[in-house]
């Protein structure tokens, strides 16, 4: 039988269009070839006015998300300074362990995992604790839960103009609609999620205060991702820092493209009924969403089996089989649940086959379901019927 590799449905890395695999198979030239540099100049004047950084700046770096997470708050507070991160799973416990390391006078709220930390507790810690900085998640890809961001950037701005908002965008850029003018000062992601590229990039966006943050701090400890370094880069592309990732360059700036094309708002939207399509489906057979609706990401979600006699490794290998990878919990969820990633450049087809594998896999693990259930409330969905 024909085995194709199965649909990339887990938070990233995404299934990727053509047009950008395409990219990655160019005769790499060097990087200050001028016609890579005019290239890589386009792709960061783009990434600067779709996400409204028009005066600030953007920096593109070889690494993950977590490289983009390092870049972030390494330039923005110093030893010593006080540092708030909000938490409510993996990977804000993530930012939480990068800040413990670095002599932060660091606070920590956390919230339940499935829920959020909401805005009137920054508030409310904010005035007891003046900090430097507030580091949020804006999709925790550990449980599908998106964070009130253009509520919490406008709070902040207006009653603490000198706190510097770093953001986790890693589950959400490209996917859920942000600008920068909403009062964002750090906003980080990589190539491998809604952008549509491979792994392989770390994006960080950084408002003009940021960059005067920077300015005004002394060296710092880190080198490869220090602002200061990238800086002549990113303002003149022939300049050198670290040697670019050409071809990944190349590969962002498509997907960037493709994004610039269908629009933020629209990606959003589309993002969003993706989201409600699987989240129906999902339940028609019997799978629960975590988050709660009001707070459901619109890129990620994280379904609980509905009682313990799943075998979580069992199920997600049938699934796949079928033509669908799905992807493990992380943390206190692992192994009573699974995510799906329905981020990036997918169309309804690809939702329709990662459902109809996900009933199959159901049927194969002998979990009871009507056949047909999920998919039909699906198509109700992407239809609108
Ligand atoms: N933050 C969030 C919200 C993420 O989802 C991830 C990756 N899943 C990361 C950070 C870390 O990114 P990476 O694995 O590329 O280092």
């Amino acid at each position: 039988m024909i085995k194709p590799n199965p649909l990339v449905m887990i938070p990233g890395p995404t299934p990727i269009a053509r047009s950008v695999m395409e990219q990655l198979g160019r005769e790499t030239i060097s990087y200050n070839d001028l016609r890579f540099s005019v290239e890589f100049k386009g792709l960061i004047e783009d990434m600067k006015s779709l996400w409204r950084c028009e005066d600030g700046m953007v920096f593109i770096a070889g690494g993950s998300g977590t490289m983009a997470m390092e870049m972030g708050i390494s330039n923005t507070a110093s030893r010593g300074e006080r540092v708030l991160v909000c938490s409510n799973g993996f990977f804000g416990d993530r930012y939480v362990n990068i800040c413990e390391r670095k002599g932060f006078d660091l606070d920590v709220i956390r919230a339940e995992w499935g829920k959020t930390v909401t805005t009137e507790e920054i508030e409310a810690h904010l005035a007891k604790r003046p900090s430097s900085v507030v580091v949020v998640t804006h999709v925790e890809t550990s449980t599908g839960v998106e964070f009130p961001l253009r509520e919490a950037a406008s709070m902040i701005r207006a009653g603490h103009p000198d706190t510097l908002l770093v953001v986790d965008g890693v589950a959400s850029v490209g996917g859920a609609e942000f600008y920068m003018d909403w009062g964002i000062d750090i906003m980080l992601t990589c190539s491998q999620k809604c952008l549509g590229a491979p792994p392989g990039l770390g994006a960080v966006w950084a408002s003009p205060r940021a960059i005067q943050k920077r300015e005004s701090m002394p060296t710092i400890a880190e080198s490869y991702v220090d602002f200061v370094q990238w800086i002549p880069v990113m303002k003149d592309t022939m300049k050198y820092w670290g040697t670019p990732a050409v071809n990944m360059v190349w590969a962002l700036r498509e997907g960037v493209r493709l994004i610039k094309e269908e629009g933020i708002p629209e990606r959003d939207r589309r993002h969003r009924l993706y989201a409600e399509a699987v989240r129906r489906a999902m339940g028609a057979l019997g799978f629960k969403h975590k988050a709660p609706i009001e707070l459901a990401s619109p890129t990620v979600t994280v379904f609980l089996y509905p009682d313990e006699g799943i075998d979580d490794a069992a199920f997600r290998a049938a699934v796949y089989d079928e033509g669908a990878q799905i992807a493990p919990c992380q943390g206190q969820f692992l192994g009573k649940g699974f995510r799906i990633g329905h981020m990036g450049n997918i169309t309804p087809s690809t939702i329709v086959s990662l459902i109809a594998a996900v009933e199959r896999g159901c049927v194969r693990q002998g979990i009871k379901i009507e056949l047909g259930s999920a998919l039909a409330e699906a198509q109700r969905v992407l239809t609108g019927v």
